[in-house]
């Protein structure tokens, strides 16, 4: 029997860790902290449970509109919490369960490499043993980056692990970085009453998405009452008194913002610290761990992946890569293919896309069409009270091919699943409008965006 070993027990590793069983290893899963890894206990589970808290209060408070009457509204940040890390809980509890049914042994202890083929594992009293499996998967994840901005070190400046666990809700926060993590502890915090200031080196938040519905977004988070400086530089931390001042630049203007809070929010890098790779022949570049379409390193035995690739950090590209991995390791030939991953952020409206955004076809417009579809117009969005937003299809002109899919509205995050399906399977937006939409659904918008494409639009001209 094979024996696979996985350093970490992140959405990466544990998936890797079933399907490997599945295919009949055995399977060692090594892992220094919990089991979920960041994902599960300081990243999508625990800002998701506090953006959910944030969205019912925020829709009690505007209950009124639709009739309803709420005599008093208002939270317990404690219990907030609780119901926080209760779902993380029961989630880890979860996947050790999960590993357990599948038989795999899981290893309380922090692996480093002793060469190419050994393990050294230590756990958390000092004692030690060495492991020779016949496969590596590493999937050490990733941690916070920091800027190296002078006084960025002071106590008050927080990363998203801290700011997630804070005894209180804060006055005001300092956000440095527009960016999905950013975005998402903005909209928590400024539902909750904090005054949020974003501040993003960039000429707008979320760089990555497509930039005329982040554009959007960015009106409506300010409409909200967060302030976003943009083309912004933070120069300098300090303290002023109890509270924190930054030093930022916008253009050539210097000044200074003052808040209770500086929550960094930059980005994170691949967690390669505690591996002793140094002892390996393994290849890493400046972001992470080396690897081809089938998740191995340059050492055939070895695998990688997810965060510790230093590239697409996110839990379901871990989750995916992790299946490809154990698949190459048991000899099933399998390949990642990254064309269909969604990005998602949990803002009010939420926001999502996948494939290619209308900055990707800049200079080859006349190849694409582009369809639009208003969220004003759609029945489900109005009954919900949250039209703000719009569904975007890009097609390619040639075979009327579904190249890319952007919404911005309610449920956004969970309706992108069916643009990720149309570019699995290479749709053409005349498959999407010859596929029936429930009724009323905001997903009929996705219909109406593919009729665009097309100029016949049925609920919008
Ligand atoms: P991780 O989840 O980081 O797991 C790595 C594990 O390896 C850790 O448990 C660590 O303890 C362990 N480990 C490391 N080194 C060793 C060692 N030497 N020995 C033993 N164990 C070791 N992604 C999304 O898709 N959706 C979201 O909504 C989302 N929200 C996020 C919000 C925040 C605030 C943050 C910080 C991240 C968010 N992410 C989100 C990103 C997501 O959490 C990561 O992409 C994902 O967890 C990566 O999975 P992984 O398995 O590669 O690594």
């Amino acid at each position: 029997m094979k024996h696979i070993a996985i350093i970490g027990g992140g959405p990466g590793g544990y998936v890797a860790a079933i399907r490997a069983a599945q295919l009949g290893a055995q399977v060692s899963l090594i892992e220094k902290a919990k089991l979920g890894g960041t994902c599960l206990n300081v990243g999508c589970i625990p800002t998701k449970a506090l953006l959910h808290s944030a969205e019912v209060l925020s829709e009690a408070k505007n209950s009124a509109k639709i009739g309803l009457i709420i005599p008093e509204v208002g939270y317990d940040w404690k219990k907030v919490q609780k119901n926080k890390e209760k779902i993380s809980t029961r989630l880890s509890g979860g996947v050790n369960g999960l590993l357990k049914t599948n038989g795999v042994t899981i290893i309380a202890g922090s692996a480093q490499f002793i060469n190419d083929t050994t393990l050294l594992i230590t756990d958390a009293a000092g004692q030690t043993k060495e492991l020779r499996p016949d496969k590596i998967i590493i999937a050490s994840g990733s941690v916070p980056a920091l800027p190296p901005i002078p006084g960025i070190n002071h106590p008050n400046c927080l990363d998203s692990t801290a700011a997630l666990s804070l005894d209180h809700v804060p006055e005001s926060l300092l956000i440095i970085g527009g960016g999905v993590i950013g975005v998402e502890m903005a909209s928590v915090y400024n539902q909750f009453g904090t005054k949020v200031t974003i501040i993003e080196m960039q000429p707008g938040i979320l760089p990555l998405m497509d930039g005329e519905l982040a554009d959007m977004l960015r009106k409506k988070l300010i409409r909200d009452g967060i302030d976003i400086l943009t083309d912004t530089q933070v120069l300098s931390i300090a303290t002023a008194g109890d509270q924190m001042k930054l030093q930022v630049k916008t253009d050539a203007v210097t000044r200074d913002i003052i808040g209770a809070k500086v929550l960094v929010a930059i980005g994170r890098k691949a967690e390669l610290s505690t591996l002793a790779l140094e002892n390996t022949t393994i290849k890493t570049d400046k972001k992470g761990i080396i690897v081809n379409a089938k998740m191995q390193t340059n050492v055939n035995h070895i695998f990688a992946i997810g965060d510790c690739l230093g590239k697409t950090m996110l839990a379901h590209v871990a989750s995916q890569q992790g299946e490809v991995a154990a698949e190459n390791a048991m000899d099933h030939p399998a390949i990642y293919d990254e064309k269909t991953n969604p990005s998602c952020v949990y803002t009010s409206p939420e926001f999502a896309g996948v494939g290619l955004t209308q900055e990707a076809i800049r200079g080859h417009e006349k190849d694409y069409s582009i369809g639009r579809f208003p969220l004003a117009a759609n029945g489900k969005s109005l009954i919900m009270g949250d039209t703000e937003g719009m569904v975007k299809i890009i097609s390619d002109k040639k075979y009327k091919e579904i190249v890319g899919v952007h919404i911005l509205g309610p449920r956004a995050t969970d309706l992108i699943a069916e643009g990720a399906l149309a570019l699995r399977l290479e749709s053409t937006v005349e498959e999407i409008i010859s596929t029936i939409h429930a009724h009323p659904t905001v997903g009929e918008a996705i219909k109406e965006a593919a009729l665009a494409t097309e100029n016949r639009a049925i609920h919008w001209n």
